[in-house]
C-alpha cells in the first residue's frame, strides 16, 4: 500500500464546501499540499480562517467557467501534481421548462468549466511524473434523472471526456479518471433532502448499501485514484454510489 501523497502538490476546485471540501481535507490527510479554489469570497474566507496554521493548504478565489482566472491562477501556483475539477451546479427542472440561464450556467460550470481547468493545468500536470486528474462526475452519468436532463448530460460528458484525455494524456504519464458519486448529503443536496424528506428515504430504500453517502465516502476514493497505488486506472468512472447503479429491487 502506497497511498500518503508526501510531496505531492494538488489543486481541489470547489474545494471549500461539500465533497470538494471533504477531497480537500483527505488529500492533506495523506501529506499533498493542496490548493482549494471556489467563487465563493464567504467560503474563501471561511476556510481561509479554519485553516490558518496549515502551511500545506491555500486556498484562491476564481471561477471555473473565466479560462484567464484559471490561466492566472496557474501561473501563481506553479507545478502541479493532482488536479481535482470538482466544481459542479445541478439545477432541477422539466427539460422543456428550463430556461436558457439556467441551461447555459449547468453546462458552462460542468463541462466547459472542467474543461477548461484540464486544459489551462494539463501541462503542469506532464511536467511531473505520476499525475493524476480525478473528475467529479455522477451515477446520473449512467442512470437517468427525471428533471435533470441537462446535468445528467453534464455529467455524462465529464465521463466522455476522462476517456478520452486517459488516450491523450497516457503518453505522458498522467492517468484521468472520474468519481460518481451517488446521493450524498452536502450543501448542494441538503436543502432538496429537506425538501423532499420521503424521496430522501425512497433513495435510501433503493439503495443496495441502504444509506445517503458521505463527503468522505467520495473523498477516499479520490485520494486513492490520486495515489500511486492506482497507478493502472485510467479512463474509468469509478462509481462510489452505494450500488445505486448496479440497480434496484424494483421487480
Ligand atoms: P456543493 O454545492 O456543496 O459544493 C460545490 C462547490 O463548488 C461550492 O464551493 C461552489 O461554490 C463551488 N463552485 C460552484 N460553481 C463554481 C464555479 N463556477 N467556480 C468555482 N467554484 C464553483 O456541491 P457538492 O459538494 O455536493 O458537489 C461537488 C461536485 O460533486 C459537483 O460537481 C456535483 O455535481 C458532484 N456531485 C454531487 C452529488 C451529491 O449528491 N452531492 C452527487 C453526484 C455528483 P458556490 O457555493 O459559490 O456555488
Amino acid at each position: 500500500m502506497s497511498l500518503g501523497l508526501e510531496g505531492r502538490k494538488a489543486l481541489v476546485t470547489g474545494g471549500t464546501r461539500g465533497i470538494g471540501l471533504a477531497i480537500t481535507r483527505a488529500l492533506r490527510a495523506r501529506g499533498a499540499a493542496v490548493i482549494a479554489v471556489s467563487n465563493a469570497e464567504d467560503q474563501v474566507t471561511a476556510v481561509r480562517a479554519a485553516f490558518a496554521d496549515d502551511e500545506g493548504l491555500s486556498v484562491e478565489l476564481a471561477d471555473v467557467r473565466d479560462r484567464s482566472a484559471l490561466e492566472a491562477l496557474r501561473d501563481r501556483v506553479g507545478e502541479l501534481d493532482i488536479l481535482v475539477p470538482n466544481a459542479g451546479i445541478n439545477i432541477r427542472g422539466k427539460a422543456v421548462d428550463l430556461d436558457d440561464a439556467h441551461l447555459r450556467d449547468m453546462i458552462d460550470t460542468n463541462l466547459y468549466g472542467v474543461f477548461v481547468t484540464c486544459q489551462v493545468f494539463g501541462p503542469a500536470l506532464f511536467e511531473r511524473e505520476h499525475s493524476r486528474v480525478v473528475v467529479t462526475s455522477s451515477a446520473v452519468a449512467i442512470h437517468g434523472m427525471d428533471v435533470r436532463a441537462a446535468y445528467t448530460a453534464t455529467k455524462a460528458g465529464l465521463s466522455g471526456l476522462v476517456r478520452s484525455l486517459a488516450i491523450e494524456w497516457g503518453p505522458h504519464g498522467v492517468t484521468v479518471n472520474a468519481v460518481g458519486p451517488g446521493i450524498i448529503r452536502t450543501p448542494l443536496t441538503q436543502a432538496y433532502i429537506d425538501q423532499f424528506p420521503e424521496r430522501a428515504t425512497a433513495t435510501v430504500e433503493n439503495t443496495p448499501l441502504r444509506r445517503l453517502g458521505t463527503p468522505e465516502d467520495v473523498a477516499d476514493v479520490v485520494a486513492f485514484l490520486a495515489s500511486e497505488d492506482a497507478r493502472f486506472i485510467t479512463g474509468q468512472t469509478v462509481f462510489v454510489d452505494g450500488g445505486i447503479t448496479a440497480g434496484s429491487a424494483w421487480w
